[in-house]
């Protein structure tokens, strides 16, 4: 069986993080989505504002009633800083019958060169690139042993992301259809992202 891993901060999770997902899994033919948040991850400066825990209760109810859909608390479960080959070596341990595939969007395609041992991850998965705005697709300029690695998948270029739905909340605006009505409810009772 083929899974989708869709990892991120989701800090909050997006209608960009949703349609990726389900764009990639209908594209790449995977049975199911994962989505994982990271514990500490490795390339954002600032911690999340939001707990592991409340990040990943905003997973949870912006993926209820999807069959297809699921959340995985490994990284929150694990601590620390987040790294993906560690991730990808759990979870093969785990699920040895399971073929992961990694979701990723553009921004995170360009950076590849950047992770952690890229090339021992890139051995073990394949990595699923979706369209994001202001980044390319293109794969041309990566490593060979990365572009390899790279499978893309269309998606419409959907401008949103976690960074601008805090800045909204704190300008005290509506994230309305930003994210989906739970994880709406979710902020708004938790008063998350206030300024
Ligand atoms: P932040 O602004 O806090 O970095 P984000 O919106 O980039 O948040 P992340 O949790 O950092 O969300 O991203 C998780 C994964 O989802 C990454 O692979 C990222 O490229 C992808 N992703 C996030 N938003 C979009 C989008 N609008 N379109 C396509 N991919 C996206
Ligand atoms: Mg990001």
């Amino acid at each position: 069986m083929k899974v989708g891993i869709m990892g991120g901060t989701f800090d909050p999770i997006h209608q960009g993080h949703l349609l990726a997902a389900e764009r990639a899994r209908e594209e790449a033919g995977l049975e199911e989505v994962w989505f994982m948040p990271s514990s500490t991850p490795p390339h954002k400066p600032n911690a999340p504002k939001a707990s592991a825990e409340q990040r990943l209760e905003m997973v949870k109810a912006a993926i209820a009633g999807n069959r297809h859909f699921r959340a995985e608390a490994l990284e929150i479960r694990r601590g620390g800083t987040s790294y993906t080959v560690d991730t990808v070596h759990e979870l093969r341990r785990q699920y040895p019958g399971i073929d992961f595939y990694y979701i990723i969007g553009a921004d995170m395609v360009q950076y590849l060169p950047n992770w952690v041992r890229i090339d021992e991850l890139a051995g073990l998965i394949k990595f699923i690139g979706l369209a994001r705005p202001g980044y390319s697709s293109e794969t041309g300029s990566l490593p060979e042993s990365i572009r390899n690695s790279v499978i893309p998948a269309s998606m419409p270029q959907v401008d949103i992301s976690s960074t601008m739905i805090r800045q909204m909340r704190k300008a005290g605006k509506s994230v309305r259809y930003f994210v989906p009505d739970p994880v709406l409810f979710y902020i708004e009772e938790n008063g998350l992202y206030e300024s």
